[in-house]
């Protein structure tokens, strides 16, 4: 963003397929502000803890520490009057109201700055982000490499067996596809033969 007068704010929106470089891009931008001497606020959603507790963690292993939040309300509550600049991890995690909290903080003078998740493992809208990316001034869609053909990746592929739309990844639970190799009905179809090979290894009583 350029050319801002006065102390308004806006909301930059960060979104991909996993791998695509998200919290590295929001990691970036966060350190600058610090380095502009800016006061930071930074959240992730407590659901998320596939690395460390309290920091955002890259694939690259770039970090930087970050507050847990159950929901997008608890944002709001641990603000500190005086931050300028607030960067929020993981949004598909923390829910519909985020919109509405994000605005909020955006219409009081902040730089709101959120990463997450635009697609969910079938390819569908994940929301809050779609309904962020329409709120926002600004919008980076990123893009991971396919593991199969080195092609731009938009697709996270899930390779278990689920069909919960939230299932926080391990390593090797997820990998970036692109628009050709996504499969997106693998996952759902193992996790079919799953439950029929459950079914006959436990059959319901009469
Ligand atoms: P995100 O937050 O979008 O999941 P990260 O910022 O955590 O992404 O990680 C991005 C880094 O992941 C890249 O810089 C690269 O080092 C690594 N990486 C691993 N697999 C891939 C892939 N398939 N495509 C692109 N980057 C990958
Ligand atoms: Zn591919």
């Amino acid at each position: 963003m350029d050319i801002v007068k006065g102390n308004m704010g806006w909301i930059e929106v960060v979104c991909g397929p996993m791998f695509s470089g998200k919290s590295e891009e929001l990691i970036r931008r966060l350190r600058r502000a610090e380095i502009a001497r800016q006061r930071v606020q930074i959240f992730k959603p407590a659901l998320d803890q596939r690395y460390a507790e309290s920091e955002i963690v890259s694939h690259s292993d770039l970090r930087i520490p970050a507050d847990l939040v159950a929901s997008g309300a608890e944002i709001l509550d641990k603000i500190d009057a005086r931050t300028e600049v607030i960067g929020i991890d993981e949004a598909q995690f923390l829910g519909a109201e985020l919109v509405e909290v994000a605005q909020k903080l955006a219409d009081m003078g902040k730089r709101v700055i959120v990463a997450g998740l635009d697609t969910d493992y079938l390819g569908r809208p994940f929301e809050p982000v779609p309904l962020l990316m329409t709120v926002a001034e600004e919008v980076t869609k990123l893009l991971a490499i396919c593991v199969r053909c080195g092609n731009p990746a938009k697709h996270t592929q899930r390779l278990v067996a689920s069909e919960e739309r939230i299932l926080v990844g391990a390593g090797g639970m997820y990998e970036a596809r692109c628009r050709r190799c996504f499969e997106p009905l693998a996952a759902a179809a193992s996790a079919d033969k799953d439950k029929e090979k459950n079914r006959k290894a436990n059959p319901s009583p009469r």
